[in-house]
């Protein structure tokens, strides 16, 4: 049976892991050469994403092992330049495994926004009574959202000072994010809502805040899983923290982010927008931490995550980054909806090991390893040296720059004598 449940993959070659994962997704061999030999985004598919491209800038794509997601086995594929946060995430899941986190995700309605300046004093109201006539303008723009069943659904308006309104047009973007198919309906929409209004528009954008497309998921850690009753007690106290002090909540946010951003790059998503979406759900009343723990009756643990999510699986590169295909692929994601409750998960388990970890041992200890090779490679080491000086700062558990030059400049005598 398929299970996402690795040991050990850490240790293996890459060769190994892309193998394991090939099986996993049935990828193909092109798509395997492709994760084995991509080094760069060629520079015509470069020239053509951005304008004044000169070059490329790669990310590390890893996998988080041991996700259940609605009871599904799935290997999430993760890009970030963070260390432990592939990490951290594959034992979170695992902490949560066999049941695993379950996720439901809404209808993809995003909000576009048509500011309208002096419009007249009856003018919600006559927007209200020529709704129709505006989403059937904006349908003309998107045939094919019409016929996969999305497009414009909705107009909302209200007035936001004595001589500025604004409309909301609701669209159903299916699996896209949206922002290009939104954009246009409002642009195109805009002349017919002066008229009705007899004000001018000046601004006609999607709005990031997409409350209407939101993601939950929900997580039982058993208190033996994860240290005992004790520590749920602590994870708890640690969440109450970031409820309480707008400081903590940033950086638990942060930690959230982490998740849900490094699916959003591997997967060719804008990443900005769900993050304008999430700060900005997070600050609806007062900024608060997008996830809940308590503990509940058995003594357990239990977490909750809600947040907007624009996230696609058609549309801006998610068809046209070679490792965007193979990462959606990888996730088996048949649909926006199912993108977002996977990220929704990753961002839950993200949370809860960055909180696991401070309440017990701290954040530190878990980042150990690939920092001080960092450091070793900030300080000059090369090639084998790099993993020499890293292991000797763990041992006298100082990773500091001037510790690993020092045992560079040993390690070069020693060498010359
Ligand atoms: P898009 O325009 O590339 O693709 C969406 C289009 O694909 C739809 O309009 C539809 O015609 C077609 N389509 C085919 N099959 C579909 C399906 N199953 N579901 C939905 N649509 C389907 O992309 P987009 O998602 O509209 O726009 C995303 C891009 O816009 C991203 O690159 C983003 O960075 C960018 N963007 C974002 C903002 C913002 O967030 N504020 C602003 C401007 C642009």
């Amino acid at each position: 049976m398929k299970t996402s449940r690795i040991p050990g993959f850490y240790k293996m070659p890459i060769e190994e892991r892309v193998k394991i994962v090939k099986e996993f997704a049935e990828l193909d061999e092109e798509e395997e050469k492709t994760l084995l030999s991509f080094s760069s985004l060629p520079h015509d598919i470069a020239d053509r994403m951005i304008e004044n491209v000169i070059s490329t800038m790669q990310l590390p794509l890893g996998i988080a092992t041991n996700f259940v997601i609605n009871g599904k086995e799935m290997l999430i594929p993760m890009a970030i330049e963070e260390t432990s946060v592939v990490a951290a995430a594959s034992n979170a899941a695992k902490m949560a495994r066999p049941d695993g986190f379950k996720a439901k995700a809404t209808e993809p309605i995003m909000i576009g926004q048509i500011q309208i300046l002096n419009p007249s004093k009856d003018a919600v109201k006559k927007i209200m009574e020529r709704k129709e006539s505006i989403i059937e303008l904006a349908n003309e723009q998107d045939k094919i959202l019409v016929s996969l069943g999305g497009g414009a659904k909705d107009v909302e308006a209200k007035m936001l000072s004595e001589d500025m309104m604004v409309v909301h047009l609701l669209v159903d973007v299916r699996d896209a994010m949206g922002a290009n198919a939104v954009n246009t309906m409002a642009e195109a929409v805009a002349p017919l809502i002066e008229k009705i209004t007899d004000g001018k528009s000046l601004l006609r954008i999607i709005s990031n805040l997409a409350i209407h497309r939101m993601a939950e998921a929900e997580v039982i850690y058993k208190k033996e899983a994860i240290g005992g009753e004790e520590v749920v007690d602590k994870i708890v106290k640690a969440y109450e923290f970031a409820s309480l002090d707008i400081f903590r909540a940033a950086t638990h946010n942060k930690g959230v982010m982490n998740g849900i951003d490094a699916i959003a790059i591997a997967t060719g998503n804008d990443w900005r927008a769900i993050e304008a979406g999430a700060h900005s759900y997070a600050s609806l009343n007062g900024y608060k931490p997008l996830t809940t723990w308590k503990k509940n009756e058995d003594g357990d643990l239990h977490g909750k995550i809600k947040l907007p999510i624009a996230a696609g699986v058609i549309g801006g590169i998610t068809k046209v980054h070679p490792i965007a295909k193979i990462s959606l692929k990888i996730l088996g994601v048949k649909n926006a909806e199912q993108l977002a409750e996977v990220m929704a998960s990753v961002g839950l388990a993200q949370n809860f090991a960055a909180i696991f970890a401070l309440s017990t041992k701290g954040i530190q200890a878990g980042h150990m390893k690939l920092h001080a090779q960092n450091i070793a490679v900030m300080s000059g080491a090369k090639g084998e040296e790099i993993d020499i000086v890293a292991r000797k700062m763990i041992e006298m558990g100082k990773i500091k720059m001037d510790v690993a030059q020092e045992i560079l400049n040993e390690i070069r005598k020693n060498k010359k004598v």
